[in-house]
């Protein structure tokens, strides 16, 4: 795995191409300026690594646009140190971005298939948060709690679950709709039973499967 100077320029220009898009936050754009997106593509589809779009990944899945990776990491303000659950593990890619930030990451991927392979890939590329199997739609609930959450597939209502295992201040950044379009939602623990809602533009996930998510 090679990262040329033709990588990083690529990488820089994808950066600059966020920030006009509207990611502010520096430790967003300095995070995707280090992960070496071409890494997590076959050496035949190297050329889409640093354009702004979503890939097939296998298993019917993908590997989120830079710029939906960037609008949750931006939407979760992390804080370097926080304790943070990521629901979809997918490729990994969103992981290390997340790790880049300063996350504790705790990442939980339902398809045993994408889960085998991020988690022996990923310490490769020098990336090791702690890596889950299972129905993430139910949290991980003897890890919690967690001051962020963020899910990465569309889920029909926010699970409940994951309101439970939020720490109080903690948010959780989760795209619910249809399965088609989903609008980003921002939800914030402000007291152990009191939590308030934002909800941003709308996004197109695969779906959220599981118990509280579109039943497998
Ligand atoms: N974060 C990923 C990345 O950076 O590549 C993108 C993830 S992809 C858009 C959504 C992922 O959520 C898929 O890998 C899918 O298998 C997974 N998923 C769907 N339902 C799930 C569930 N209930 N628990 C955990 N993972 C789930």
């Amino acid at each position: 795995m090679i990262d040329s100077y033709r990588h990083k320029g690529q990488r820089r220009a994808l950066v600059r191409l966020l920030s006009e898009k509207g990611i502010t936050d520096e430790a967003v754009l300095s995070a995707i300026n280090k992960v070496p997106r071409h890494f997590f593509f076959e050496s035949s589809f190297e050329e889409h690594a640093y354009q702004d779009k979503a890939f097939p990944i296998g298993e019917g899945q993908t590997i989120s646009q830079p710029y939906t990776v960037a609008f949750q990491s931006q939407l979760l303000q992390i804080r370097p140190g926080d304790k943070v659950l990521e629901v979809g593990t997918g490729s990994g890619y969103q992981a290390c971005v997340l790790l880049e930030m300063g996350a504790k990451l705790y990442t939980i991927e339902y398809n045993e298939v994408l889960f085998h392979r991020t988690k022996s890939f990923l310490p490769s590329m020098g990336y090791q948060p702690h890596f889950f199997l299972g129905d993430g739609s139910k949290g991980l609930p003897h890890f919690a709690p967690f001051d962020k959450i963020i899910v990465t597939a569309g889920a029909p209502q926010i699970p409940l679950s994951l309101i439970d295992q939020l720490k109080v201040l903690g948010k959780l950044i989760i795209p619910v709709g249809d399965k088609k379009s989903q609008k980003m939602i921002r939800l914030t623990k402000q007291e152990e039973l009191k939590v308030s809602k934002e909800s941003f533009d709308n996004f197109s996930f695969v779906p959220l499967l599981g118990k509280e998510g579109w039943v497998k």
